[in-house]
């Protein structure tokens, strides 16, 4: 089942009444269209995956969803104006990351030390540069010194106090360590450790991460993931989320692809990567290579969360194998779409 970014609304609402009449997909998928058209413009979002229910998000669901709607308008708004993909992945991700409510810039989870360490990267499909950072603990806006990275040095990844004194060479906006706090974020990490005294489960609080995937007017692709990681990790851990190819990835050839879950494994599977190279050597739609790569590779050994994505053609892919993933996307229409759980707009 796929759909076109700028399939009209009827289109998508027929879709959704088709859906919502069938018995629950074992494997959280989206739909996304015919690729036998131009290309369509467009962008995708999440906001990080785990196994929540719409009860327990209740409380700040119109909240994210305002916070989604306006990060997604911003990138719209660009490629709207023939600006760059990678310009609209950039604003939608800063608009995240100044939000208190999602696990990236300002509302970073903590480290098992109480501290925050924050990982991002940036890619652009059309030059397969790319930029990242990791393990930044004085950073307002990680993804903007990812794209510094990319840009302004020959790097590609830079971590911890090198970062941060090439941002102080760049003119990037530092905050102290408490511009992180958030009593959620704390709050999470104390379960955690209350937990792991007691040998108990973890809690499974790993939503949060941002992530966002564009196709510009002019055919080209981006992705970039801002995350402040997993809670309670050991410090100097890194995700998936600043490792090309494991959570990040935009190629022209193929596809765009942001991640979210348990970076570990999405860093062991190259998961980013694994996907696009489906796409371009196999052929298969970008909404199949992400759910064989995540329902049927990740979802066996643990590997929970999931992945947003466009292809070349403007399909959109949304695969995940949680209950939940904050997810969005518009198309040239202008008009957002936004879901959280796995009956949505199944
Ligand atoms: N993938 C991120 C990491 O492992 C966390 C997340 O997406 O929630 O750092």
């Amino acid at each position: 089942m796929r759909t076109n970014i700028n399939a009209p609304m009827a289109l998508l609402a027929a879709f959704f009444m088709y859906s919502c009449s069938q018995p629950a997909p074992s494997a959280q998928t989206q739909a996304s269209a015919p690729a036998n058209q131009a290309p369509k413009w467009g962008m995708v979002i999440h906001t990080g995956a785990g196994n929540f229910t719409l009860a327990g998000i209740a409380e700040r669901k119109d909240a994210m969803q305002a916070a989604m709607n306006e990060a997604l308008m911003a990138g719209y708004r660009v490629l709207a104006g023939g600006g760059a993909s990678l310009d609209a992945v950039q604003a939608t991700i800063v608009i995240l990351e100044d939000s208190p409510l999602f696990n990236a810039g300002k509302g970073a989870v903590f480290t098992h030390e109480g501290t925050n360490e924050l990982d991002a990267a940036i890619m652009d499909g059309a030059t397969m540069k790319a930029g990242a950072v990791a393990g930044l603990k004085r950073i307002k806006n990680p993804i903007l010194l990812a794209r510094l990275v990319m840009e302004k040095s020959p790097h590609v990844l830079m971590a911890g106090a090198g970062a941060e004194a090439f941002a102080k060479q760049e003119g990037v906006d530092f905050v102290d360590q408490k511009y992180f706090y958030t009593d959620r974020a704390w709050k999470t990490l104390q379960d955690e450790l209350a937990a792991e005294k007691k040998k108990a489960a973890q809690t499974e609080d790993h939503h949060g991460t941002v992530g966002a995937v564009a196709l510009d007017q002019h055919g080209n692709l981006a992705a970039g993931t801002s995350t402040g990681g997993l809670t309670n990790k050991r410090f100097g851990r890194i995700g998936d989320s600043p490792i090309i190819g494991a959570g990040t990835y935009a190629n022209n050839q193929s596809c765009a692809i942001s991640s979210t879950g348990i970076g570990e494994f999405w860093i062991r599977y190259t998961v980013a990567h694994d996907i696009c190279a489906r796409v371009q050597y196999t052929h298969v739609s970008i909404q199949a290579a992400a759910d064989a790569v995540v329902q049927g590779e990740l979802k066996p050994v643990g590997g929970e969360g999931g992945v947003i994505g466009l292809d070349a053609h403007g399909n959109v892919m949304m695969s995940f194998n949680t209950t939940g993933m904050g997810r969005g996307y518009v198309g040239e229409d202008g008009k957002p779409a936004i879901m959280f759980t796995e009956h949505d707009g199944q």
